[in-house]
């Protein structure tokens, strides 16, 4: 789905970590967004295109 992505914002994508985690935070946005696992930490690289196929849910930073 397309969101609103903004740094600090928290994304659950639909395909969970091996950690058991499904939540990412954002850490920077772009035609490539950079993510960090809330669970274990872990940071990814991902294509916009691919955060939009996935993503169930944004959480805007409080
Ligand atoms: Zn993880």
């Amino acid at each position: 789905m397309k969101f609103d992505y903004e740094v600090g914002d928290i994304v659950r994508l639909k395909k969970q970590h091996p950690c058991g985690s499904s939540e990412w935070e954002i850490l920077r946005v772009g035609a490539d967004f950079r993510l960090k696992c809330m669970g274990c930490g872990h940071q990814i690289m991902i294509a916009r295109k691919a955060v939009e196929k996935s993503a169930r849910e944004l959480k805007k930073k409080a």
